[in-house]
């Protein structure tokens, strides 16, 4: 997609209910998929940024107060916000991460809702722990109470499907929040922005933008911040580490992944081929679940190279055409490059193999082929480390125990998927899997009734389902002494 937006873009911050122009550097948006610089948005000020937290901290005593019923009510006016944008900010997310218009309002568009939605219920029927006396003549009970100002960080891969995620739980569960989208794809949450400020009290929800060194780092610096929540990069999520440890805030990470993908002598291989062709390359690439690490075993391996390559190498983008295209561009420049320096060495050996793709596209656009490389060995950094583009490699093994070993031979445990027509084997290799989540004869279908989140480097925090209301909030002992006899 690409061309000069047709409305104008909304560039103002969010912050304590006004729509401001932010007072810091302007910096160039650009369009992936024609190299265009669609606007400038002006980043938030240190000022402003202060304002931003204050503010915040303000609501959150009013706002913690609200009944589940009140903000259940407000959660689903989002909802209907975005659904009466949808169009709109789908062109947004189009045109900003240069993404096919319709995959982003069938899937991201209806997710955000949906999420919302979800949250929007789940506050009002949360369960716990019975209240009773656990010694004689004091009733304890259980409380879930929020933390305070949350400040949330969101990656450039699904702009307002990451905001979604982000802000309904925090908001459910009566935090307020400082919210910054990715530097690169502020656009869809700013056009949002107008409504969020009429529908939320001031002071509850702010939005600024930024980069990650500047106005990321005074967010989780900042005193008055309670919890930080990141989706993003391993190397991020340490850096917030560290810089939360100063104040002891709480943290929820969700970082990287490398998704290995099982697929035994008896699986289908057709819907193999067709579940890695979609769910490898969606986003192209740029995604934190992508089946990009397959494990063939010996008996399968050879067929599932020859029609993988070919699927592969049918993917459609860089039409002019939106309902054309299947993936679009990487982010930016620097990501493309990167993604082609990960294939350049990986080719320099020998034993790997290039199937199809493995350059870069030569049109306009930050686009690189849908890459297929065979032969890759455990060892090999193209197998080790997230690309997060669109290139999947195939290791061959023999015996499955060594392939779940090699599966969990890694730093990320986010997702997995295992491929095989024999329920038995799947469950026992399911068990086995050190990753939050593993698909059987699946890859990549999220609900928001079930927890995202990884393991080890891939991080800790739970997105979507109720688990996501508990990491955004804290349980409380209250106990009442009342003495044994009635009198
Ligand atoms: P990134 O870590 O570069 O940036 C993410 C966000 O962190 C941005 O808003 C950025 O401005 C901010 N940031 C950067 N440095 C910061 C600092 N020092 N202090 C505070 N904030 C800082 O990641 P990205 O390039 O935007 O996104 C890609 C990464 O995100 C990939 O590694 C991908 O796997 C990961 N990701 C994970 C999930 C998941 O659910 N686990 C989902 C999507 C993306």
């Amino acid at each position: 997609m690409s061309g000069a937006p047709s409305t104008p873009l909304s560039t103002a911050l969010l912050i304590d209910g006004e729509l401001v122009a932010g007072a810091g550097i302007a910096e160039p948006i650009f369009n992936p998929a024609s190299g265009e610089v669609l606007t400038h948005i002006a980043e938030a000020s240190t000022e402003q940024v202060e304002s931003a937290i204050q503010a915040a901290h303000r609501a959150f005593a009013g706002w913690s107060r609200t009944t589940p019923q009140q903000r259940s009510r407000i959660l689903l006016a989002i909802a209907d916000a975005i659904q009466h944008q949808a169009d709109h900010l789908a062109r947004l997310e189009a045109l900003n991460c240069g993404k096919p218009q319709h995959l982003a309002r069938q899937d991201d568009l209806e997710s955000a809702i949906d999420v919302f939605r979800f949250f929007a219920g789940a506050v009002r029927c949360q369960t716990g722990q019975l209240a009773g006396e656990y010694v004689p003549g004091y009733t304890s009970m259980v409380r879930r109470d929020p933390l305070g100002v949350v400040a949330s960080i969101a990656p450039w891969n699904y702009p307002i499907m990451m905001a979604a995620w982000k802000i309904a739980p925090a908001l459910a569960a009566g935090n307020t929040l400082v919210f910054k989208p990715s530097e690169h794809t502020p656009l869809s949450i700013l056009a949002l922005a107008p409504a969020l400020a009429e529908l939320l009290p001031a002071g509850v929800l702010n939005i600024v933008c930024g980069g990650g060194e500047g106005v990321g780092s005074h967010l989780v610096s900042h005193p008055r911040v309670r919890m930080v929540s990141l989706t993003g990069d391993i190397v991020t999520g340490q850096k917030i580490l560290q810089a939360a440890s100063k104040t002891l805030k709480r943290t929820h990470l969700e970082l990287g992944g490398k998704a290995p993908v099982i697929v035994c002598n008896d699986a289908d291989l057709e819907a193999v081929v067709q579940g890695v062709r979609t769910y490898g390359y969606y986003n192209a690439g740029q995604d934190c679940t992508a089946a990009c690490r397959i494990y063939a075993q010996a008996g399968i391996h050879d067929k599932l190279v020859a029609e993988l390559g070919w699927a592969v190498s049918s993917l459609r983008f860089a039409s002019k055409r939106d309902a054309d295209n299947e993936i679009g561009p990487l982010i930016s420049t620097r990501q493309r490059d990167r993604v082609a320096s990960f294939v350049e060495r990986a080719l320099s050996q020998p034993h790997i193999e290039r199937v199809t793709g493995a350059a870069v596209h030569s049109g306009a656009g930050y686009y690189y082929q849908p890459t297929l490389l065979a032969g890759c060995l455990q060892r090999d950094e193209i197998v080790q480390r997230e690309v997060f583009g669109p290139v999947v490699t195939v290791t061959r093994f023999d015996e499955l125990s060594q392939a779940v070993d090699w599966a969990n031979d890694s730093e990320y445990g986010l997702a997995s998927s295992v491929w095989t027509r024999d329920l038995d084997k799947a469950m026992q290799i399911a068990a086995r899997l050190q990753y939050g989540c593993t698909w059987i004869n699946s890859h990549f279908m999220l609900v928001s009734e079930m927890p995202h989140g990884g393991l080890k480097r891939s991080g800790y925090g739970k997105d979507l389902s109720s688990d996501s209301l508990q990491d955004y909030s804290v349980v409380r002992h209250i106990m009442a002494r009342h003495g044994e006899t009635l009198t």
